[in-house]
């Protein structure tokens, strides 16, 4: 296919079709005292507030609520009301951390230290020399999914072969949407993360009407249709999963960046089965724009999501936490503790009411009650979480598994039991 035929393929693309019933909010979260110094102020949005002046402080949110086509089958709430409760005590700022790229540490693992080719090297923008990058240099393959606002390909880089996965994102439909400064954010965000559990965007391009995204191909697709082919995991996978989640998760927060939408959705998985967190917030929009809608699951949200916003009431990274306790559940029992009526949900979140069935170890009951805790604070540590009982039980033995689907840097069993 030449390029004139590619540009004649992606002129007929539309991806309109379900823009009208979701979306998101954006949600970040105001981190005093921060150690790293955040080397980049990228945006401070319409909050009104403006970070203090020398302050360390970084506060990344990368996603939103919003719910994804595969969770058609979850109940889908009108949140308006929530969103605005929560953005009047949004402290919306971000910095990022251009250090990102450099300031790797025990668990950064550079993608390409993963069985690294000829090839996979190529692809990698060098930050120093940035790939110029256009459709022309890839050939498209089948399409593998649609999202709110954009397709994804499969592709190949024509020059080494390499394959990857190419989102194509419409100019005006991200504009309609109002969430162009958000993908750029999303954009700066994304590239600068490198983690063999978090879905790597390799580079990006545009042309007049379109973006492109070079991501990372997930050769097991999502997640959510894994679990629920199979209804519910092992305990054994779970807790190959939940060590794996808990890892990249430390990764980001150790960056002050919050994923804020942790659910089965967003998560992909690797060819050799490794999980790839993706899904970081192409269609959050600013929290005042009303002129959404935003549908999605209340079923991972956190207590402190919920409550109305006093002043003082900011979320922190813990959110994630509550949210991988949501998640180890599903993985276990095949739905999520609090699924009921939009109201019940609402109800049994803020109370903390959910019940175990009888089938899932005591163990695994643990990890459980230790991330589901009202207060934000006591929550398990994700250092904590990766020495728990049930993560070591279940990841020992399973080191070379696992080391290959994590790069290599799992420490859950015999280095931290
Ligand atoms: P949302 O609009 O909420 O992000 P989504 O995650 O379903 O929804 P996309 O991220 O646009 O939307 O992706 C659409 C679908 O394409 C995904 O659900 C997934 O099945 C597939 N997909 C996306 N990225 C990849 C990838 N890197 N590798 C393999 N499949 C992918
Ligand atoms: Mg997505």
């Amino acid at each position: 296919m030449d390029v004139s035929n590619l540009e004649a393929a992606f002129e007929r693309i539309t991806v309109t079709d379900e823009n009208d019933n979701q979306l998101v909010t954006t949600t970040t979260y105001h981190k005093k005292n921060v150690k790293d110094a955040p080397l980049v102020l990228l945006s401070v949005e319409a909050s009104g507030l403006t970070p203090p002046k020398g302050s360390l402080s970084t506060a990344v949110s990368l996603s939103g609520l919003a719910a994804s086509q595969s969770a058609a089958n979850r109940m889908k709430l009108p949140l308006q009301k929530l969103a605005a409760a929560n953005a009047a005590k949004i402290v919306t700022k971000v910095n990022v951390s251009s250090q990102a790229a450099h300031d790797r540490s025990s668990d950064e693992v550079p993608a390409h230290s993963h069985r690294r080719t000829l090839t996979e090297s190529a692809i990698y923008a060098n930050p120093s020399t940035p790939k110029q990058w256009h459709l022309g240099m890839f050939e498209i393959g089948k399409p593998l999914g649609k999202g709110k606002f954009g397709r994804v390909y499969l592709a190949k880089e024509r020059a080494t072969g390499f394959v990857c996965a190419l989102k194509v994102l419409h100019k005006n439909e991200l504009q309609q949407g109002k969430v162009e400064k958000q993908v750029r954010r999303e954009i700066e965000i994304q590239s600068h993360l490198t983690h063999p559990n978090i879905l790597k965007l390799f580079g990006h391009f545009h042309d007049g009407k379109r973006i492109f995204l070079i991501l990372e191909f997930a050769g097991k697709g999502e997640l959510y249709k894994h679990l629920r082919r199979e209804q519910r995991f092992p305990e054994w996978k779970a807790a190959q999963y939940i060590a794996q989640m808990a890892a990249a998760l430390k990764y980001l927060h150790r960056k002050h960046v919050m994923h804020r939408d942790i659910k089965p959705e967003n998560i992909l998985v690797g060819i050799h089965g490794e999980i790839k967190i993706s899904d970081f917030g192409w269609s959050v929009h600013a929290p005042n724009n009303r002129r959404n809608t935003m549908c999605g699951t209340l079923d991972y949200l956190p207590p402190e999501m919920l409550r109305g916003g006093g002043k003082d009431n900011f979320y922190s990274e813990k959110v994630d936490l509550w949210s991988l306790g949501v998640l180890t559940y599903e993985f276990l029992v095949g739905e999520a503790p609090f699924e009921d009526t939009q109201v019940m949900t609402q109800r049994k979140i803020a109370r903390g009411e959910y019940t175990v069935p009888s089938f899932v170890s005591a163990e695994a009951k643990d990890l459980i009650k230790r991330l589901l805790v009202l207060d934000p604070e006591k929550r398990i540590a994700l250092e904590d979480v990766e020495k728990h009982p049930w993560i070591v039980k279940h990841c020992k033995g399973s080191e070379r598994a696992y080391d290959r689907a994590s790069g290599g840097k799992f420490r859950g069993s015999s280095e931290s039991a």
